[in-house]
């Protein structure tokens, strides 16, 4: 009887007793470590719940606590993370009937490898970061997204949803090394619309080329912000129509290649080219070119508020 007693006390004294300090800590290409106290003893079951950007829910990893903290390494060696992705997450601890969720936490995986030593500024609609020389060519880019985002914005008849990041790489190795496994080799510039969050690299093409390039990337942006609906997805062709033809904001040159394709190899039906682009050179040039044609026709005939107008209808029908 008295032991029985001693245990029940000893259970209320020493159980599960709520969360204490979390934190978190990433190296690129390697881990995201995120940790958590356990105050009192550890719960029967615990559970980290993490979501990053685009994510329509948690995922939910088991863990498997120790007497007083609990540990979670998230391999992204083996599993590539975009760098500047912001991982949210929260723990779950689930003992006896009670369930506790602690606060929600972030962090930030940032591209900390060796020899980067970022610097930022605000310029125009983003933050840019660099590092080595390159703060005069950062400088330019940022001050271009504001050109951009204003052009993007009219011509979609819409806002940008918040602020953008532009990183700018020096080298090649770096370059690739920030956009992982599936980044195509011809780009010296990559938008992650989800992520607000745009990569150029230096090498990538002549000073003009770049210019045109961080108008295209950053035009993606006010897209996905122009069509953030959890319907559906917006057709890849008019994405990449709307972003081409805001380079210059005309599309003679698509023209000229929709006109030869059409007397020749022949067209793309829309349909095909609404989800993914055909691999190749001829096949990714002329849907790119088709996408941007139609939007220089639709202006052509209709003025550019009917491009807003075609927005406005695909922001709000499910
Ligand atoms: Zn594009």
């Amino acid at each position: 009887m008295a032991m029985a007693i001693g245990a029940v006390g000893a259970d209320t004294a020493f159980g599960f007793d709520g969360f204490g300090d979390l934190s978190a800590d990433s190296t690129y290409g390697q881990e995201i470590r995120l940790e958590v106290e356990l105050e009192g003893s550890a719960p029967d079951e615990l559970e980290l719940l993490v979501r990053t950007p685009g994510d329509e829910s948690s995922n939910v990893f088991p863990v498997e606590p120790s007497a007083d903290g609990a540990t979670y390494i998230w391999n992204t060696a083996a599993n590539y993370v975009v760098p500047n992705t912001l991982v949210t997450y929260q723990w779950r601890a689930i003992d006896g009937d009670t369930v506790t969720l602690s606060e929600e936490a972030t962090i930030r995986y940032e591209d900390d490898r060796a020899g980067l030593d970022w610097q930022e500024a605000e310029l125009g609609e983003a933050t840019v970061h660099w590092y080595g020389d390159a703060e005069g060519q950062a400088r330019r880019f940022g001050e271009l997204t504001a050109q951009g985002v204003t052009r993007g914005e009219e011509l979609l008849g819409t806002e940008l949803a918040g602020p953008v990041d532009v990183f700018v790489y020096d080298s090649r190795e770096e370059f690739f090394g920030a956009l992982g496994p599936g980044a195509r080799e011809w780009t010296g510039a990559a938008a992650y619309p989800e992520l607000r969050t745009i990569f150029m690299w230096l090498g990538g093409g002549s000073p003009s080329y770049l210019e045109i390039a961080m108008l295209h990337e950053v035009t993606h942006i006010v897209f996905n912000d122009a069509t953030d609906n959890p319907f559906h997805e917006p057709a890849r062709w008019l994405n990449e129509g709307i972003a081409t033809w805001s380079e210059t904001s005309e599309g003679s040159d698509e023209r000229a290649i929709v006109a030869r394709e059409a007397g020749g190899g022949g067209l793309f039906a829309f349909e095909a080219i609404t989800e993914q682009f055909p691999i190749g050179e001829r096949g990714g040039r002329l849907s790119y070119a088709q996408g941007t044609t139609m939007v220089d026709l639709i202006v052509d005939r209709y003025g550019e508020d009917a491009i807003a107008a075609v927005f406005a209808a695909i922001a709000s029908s499910p």
